[in-house]
């Protein structure tokens, strides 16, 4: 009989081995200590029917030994759920091995399924049969905590609604303890109750009692809300704090329900968990057990759609005014010009500008600055009707598309809000009189879509706050002093790209370990001009996507980057990748991932010596092209960033469906970490979304020592900003690296 066989039970070992006679057992004692145990004993004779079971059987399923002596224990303990090979399995393992151990679903006296460990042991074999002792021991609480945590992660990831997720909590809940109903509530800011699940009550319930405040007397769930501790109330029918609720509850003859407090980390009530019962009874330990592993998990739910919604807010609506940001109004403004087009209706683009709003900054300091915007903001809004659109774009720059307008309503509308703006306001007892500059485009004629009227509604504005302050102009395509200032600047671009005038500088990115060790590296493009100096890589790559250069430009940098990235590995330098950035009209191009492949090969490198950086208007690009690049570039083995996380649409419900490996926070979020609890909310819960999908979190921008300690004390994404290095060329971070390695920093 191999004694290794994985099926052996640990052997009990045996008597301690002295050379003393072993003491004679008394046998009262014996069975003492049997029905003291926790374990469930049973015993069966030749025939496999139950001899003997201690008290700890009886404790555990419920029967009496009256009532399973003679029986087999098949016949007791095998239901619904149970492995029906279970007999023939433990037969075959004692006639093998003489003993076996086996996890298996089991059922107690009224049905309650238990999970168990069970020790089989053949204690003596005769010609009628074999003797056995079994030893049950309970796991169902460890089993039900593996399957409810696996079940509710896997829902989460897979973005089940929240509803869905609780109600198959409760059936859970329910299928263990089937004594049970069990019910979840939301309670939400504002101390009111949100019914979100209750799979086993009648609906009408949920109906009656959806909004009810909380509070010191609301019912079970309502006062354990309200103290934030769990409330037993053992008699519906005549316990005070139940006194309004009865009524509701009366048809569903529940006696005594079980409420406790589901708490955020934050440690404030978000929700309840009920148990309601329907007998006057007192929750027992396994009830006890269920709701500690289920309150963590509700908890997590809840917390997980508390930062959805939040993040929502942030990434399509204004934080300061409340209006839809630049990616909100464009997406409505879409939809609004398609329908009108269908319909040959026509529209007008509003472009505001604020005049002079630099100086109420600097003289009056910010918050003046944002109580003046707040205030505009205001003021826009009372002077559209309300199908119209609003929005704010940037700073002191905002929007509006009055639908159904023609050119002279349009004038008069702007002429309104130029009044409407210019009433005098106090703000930090200084009286202001706010001035702005409008630029009119008309839809459609002076562009077919919404990004064509901003552009013109753009340079209109610029006309206007050229010729005089306060004043509004119509778009006319004369106004296109700034387009050729762009064409200049395509044609010297051309000529920078044939010149090789173009260059990169590099910046360090560090990981937040106790050694900082370096990460990689971002390359970013520079352009010195002969005469105008540097120009700023955000205004000459737009161009370049205009004039068609995207494509020998990325070549260049691919290149460049591969062949910097070789001289710094032959040099052993420790430079583990090199991150570049991709225009999304690379994506464009079919044959994009597999010249990029190429490339990379002719340099003797790997696509993991690589990290993309793209934006989400190409992770969000409808196109099948690009979304059969990415693809493609995934499957190469490259690894793929989302850049300016945080700008644009910035769902985390998305990110499990693409493949990225890598996530970028935007600067402008770690630079109002220490201002804005928003940002700091969605830093969080960024960094805890990536973490359990394993995307890494690279936050950018990071200038402060506050930041870096912050950011580190918060999970320790990998930091890039001014606070290590700017960007340098390549000799200087060859340089910096050096100087690192020597106060051993690397
Ligand atoms: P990005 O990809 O978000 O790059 C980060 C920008 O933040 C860089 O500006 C960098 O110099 C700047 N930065 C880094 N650390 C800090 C900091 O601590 N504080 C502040 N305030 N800024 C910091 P840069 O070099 O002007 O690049 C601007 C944008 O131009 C880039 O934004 C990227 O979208 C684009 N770009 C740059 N190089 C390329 C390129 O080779 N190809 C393409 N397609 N786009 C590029
Ligand atoms: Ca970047
Ligand atoms: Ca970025």
């Amino acid at each position: 009989m191999p004694s290794s066989h994985p099926s052996e039970p640990e052997r009990q070992p045996a008597l301690p081995a002295t050379a003393a006679p072993a003491p004679k057992v008394d046998q009262g004692m014996v069975v003492h200590a049997l029905d003291a145990s926790d374990s469930a004993i049973l015993i069966t004779d030749a025939r496999r029917r139950i001899c003997y079971v201690n008290e700890g059987f009886t404790r555990m399923f419920g029967y009496s030994p009256a009532e399973v002596l003679g029986r087999t224990p098949d016949e007791v303990l095998l239901g619904r759920h149970s492995d029906p090979h279970l007999p023939q399995a433990i037969r075959d393992a004692l006639a093998l091995h003489g003993h076996t151990r086996i996890e298996t679903l089991v059922y107690g006296r009224n049905g309650q399924p238990r999970w168990v460990s069970m020790v089989v042991n053949q204690t003596s074999r005769a010609l009628s049969g074999t003797q056995s002792i079994t030893v049950m021991n309970d796991i169902t609480l460890t089993k039900m905590h593996e399957v409810l945590q696996k079940k509710v992660l896997e829902g989460m990831v897979n973005e089940i609604a929240l509803s869905e997720l609780m109600k198959l909590v409760c059936r859970e809940v329910e299928r263990i303890a089937p004594e049970v109903t069990a019910t979840i509530l939301a309670v939400d800011e504002k101390g009111f109750v949100h019914p979100l699940a209750a799979p086993s009550m009648p609906s009408y319930i949920a109906q009656a009692i959806e909004g009810a405040p909380i509070g010191p007397s609301a019912g079970s769930c309502g006062t354990a809300a309200w103290r934030g501790e769990p409330v037993l109330v053992t008699d519906i029918e005549t316990d005070p704090l139940w006194a309004g609720y009865r009524a509701v509850f009366a048809p569903t003859g529940l006696k005594a329900c079980w409420s406790s407090p589901i708490k955020n980390h934050q440690g404030q009530v978000v929700g309840t968990f009920a148990f309601y019962f329907q007998d006057h009874r007192v929750p027992d330990a396994l009830h006890h057990r269920l709701v500690e592993v289920c309150l963590h998990l509700c908890a997590l739910a809840l917390e997980r759609e508390a930062a959805r919604a939040r993040i929502h807010q942030l990434a399509y609506f204004d934080v300061l005014t409340g209006l839809p940001n630049r990616a909100m109004f464009r997406q409505s403004a879409e939809r609004a010009l398609d329908l009108l087009a269908r319909e040959g209706g026509s529209a007008a683009l509003l472009y505001i500008d604020l005049d002079r709003f630099k100086r109420v900054n600097d003289n009056q300091g910010h918050a003046a600055g944002d109580a003046l915007l707040c205030e505009v903001a205001a003021r826009l809004m009372r002077s559209v009707r309300p199908r119209d659109l609003s929005g704010r774009l940037s700073g002191d720059e905002f929007v509006l598309l009055l639908t159904g307008c023609s050119a002279e309503q349009a004038v008069q509308t702007a002429q309104r809000v130029l009044e409407a703006l210019g009433e005098p306001v106090q703000i930090d007892g200084q009286t202001h009189q706010p001035q702005a500059s409008i630029g009119i485009a008309l839809f459609p004629t002076d562009g077919p879509d919404i990004d064509a009227l901003l552009r013109h509604g753009d340079q209109a504005m610029y006309q206007a706050k050229s010729d005089s302050a306060h004043s509004l102009r119509l778009f006319n395509p004369e106004m296109n002093q700034r387009t050729q200032a762009r064409a200049a600047l395509e044609l010297a671009l051309r000529q920078a790209l044939q010149l090789g005038q173009l260059g990169l500088h590099y910046q360090p990115q560090i990981r937040s370990d106790a050694a900082q060790t370096l990460y990689g590296v971002e390359a970013l493009m520079r352009w010195r001009h002969p005469e105008w100096g540097m120009v700023p890589p955000d205004r000459f790559i737009p161009v370049a996507e205009d004039a068609g250069l995207i494509r020998p430009m990325t070549d260049w940098l691919v290149d460049e980057v591969c062949q910097q990235l070789v001289r710094w590995r032959q040099a052993r330098l420790p430079v583990p990748r090199v991150a570049l950035n991709l225009s999304a009209k690379s994506f464009h191009e079919p044959d994009f991932s597999a010249r990029l492949e190429a490339r990379l090969r002719e340099h003797g490198l790997q696509p993991a010596d690589l990290m993309l950086e793209i934006t989400e208007s190409v992770m969000m690009d409808t196109r099948s092209i690009t979304a059969a690049n990415i693809q493609d570039l995934h499957a190469r083995g490259f690894y793929l960033s989302l850049d300016d996380f945080g700008t644009g649409y910035s769902s985390l419900s998305y990110l499990h469906r693409l493949p990225i490996q890598e996530l970028k926070l935007d600067k402008s979020f770690v630079q109002d970490l220490s201002t804005s609890q928003a940002a700091r909310t969605l830093t969080l819960s960024v960094m805890s979304i990536a973490r359990s999908l394993s995307i890494e979190v690279v936050a950018e921008g990071v200038e402060t020592r506050d930041q870096q300690s912050w950011l580190q004390s918060q999970g320790g994404p990998v930091l890039q900003g001014y606070l290590f290095s700017r960007p340098l060329p390549a000799p200087e971070l060859e340089q910096w690296l050096k100087q690192r390695n020597e106060v051993g920093l690397s």
